[in-house]
């Protein structure tokens, strides 16, 4: 609402992206259409904190995210954190970010469900909403129930209207996507027993991962 009228509204969603599939490419869609984005940045993990190590080379991930999104636009991707020689902390690809955007601009954060509960372990959590605004994607797999601390901060800055967000940074919303419930867990699953994955990621990424044997049990 305060923004001015040369604002740009900036996306981004990070993950391990191990491999990148539908659920990642229509929920990024999904929001970028829904709030008009300039750009949705997918930006994969070099060596996510909270997770066990990757299963594919950085390089790789990174290759297939491109891939997914080459002819996408707003999506695009940024490899910052796979350049950085430490831990990627969200804070840091924040902090960053920032430097580089204009005061008015909107940095809107897109999180799944599940990674918002686990919000109060991330490094530096209660700064994330300096920096920028958070999307939560409504997941169909959503059992959990978020702790109390992020209960406390949704009845302090949650909107009702996600198209409500106004100013730079600060506040929730929450966005409901097609629900497509499938996750990189499962594609890796499939593979290692010889299963197709078609339609479950892009086919240049299902070509990327045959040409070079990803996930496949070895034998
Ligand atoms: P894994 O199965 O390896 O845990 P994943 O499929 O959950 O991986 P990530 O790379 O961890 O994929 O996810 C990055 C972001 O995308 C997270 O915020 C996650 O919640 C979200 N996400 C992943 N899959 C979906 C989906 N099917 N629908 C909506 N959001 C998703």
């Amino acid at each position: 609402m305060s923004q001015g009228s040369g604002a740009r509204r900036i996306g981004i969603l990070g993950g391990t992206f191990d491999p990148v599939h539908i659920g990642h490419l229509r929920g990024a869609l999904e929001v970028a259409e829904m709030f008009g984005l300039d750009e949705l940045r997918l930006i994969p993990n070099a060596r996510p904190p909270h997770r066990d190590t990757p299963n594919c080379s950085a390089q790789d991930r990174l290759a297939m995210v491109r891939l997914a999104v080459q002819d996408l636009p707003p999506l695009c991707v940024d490899a910052r954190e796979l350049e950085r020689e430490k831990p990627s902390y969200t804070i840091d690809t924040l902090i960053s970010l920032r430097a580089e955007l204009g005061e008015d601009d909107q940095l809107l954060l897109v999180v799944g469900w599940d990674a918002f509960c686990g919000l109060p372990t991330w490094h530096r959590w209660e700064e994330l909403l300096d920096y920028c605004h958070i999307l939560v994607l409504q997941r169909p797999d959503a059992g959990s129930e978020a702790p109390q601390a992020l209960r406390d901060l949704l009845a302090a800055r949650s909107v009702s209207d996600p198209q409500a967000l106004s100013g730079g940074s600060g506040q929730i919303a929450f966005v409901w996507q097609t629900p497509l419930e499938v996750s990189a867990t499962q594609i890796r699953q499939l593979l290692a027993s010889g299963k197709s994955v078609r339609f479950l990621v892009p086919d240049a990424v299902l070509a990327y991962i045959n040409a070079h044997g990803l996930y496949r049990a070895s034998n």
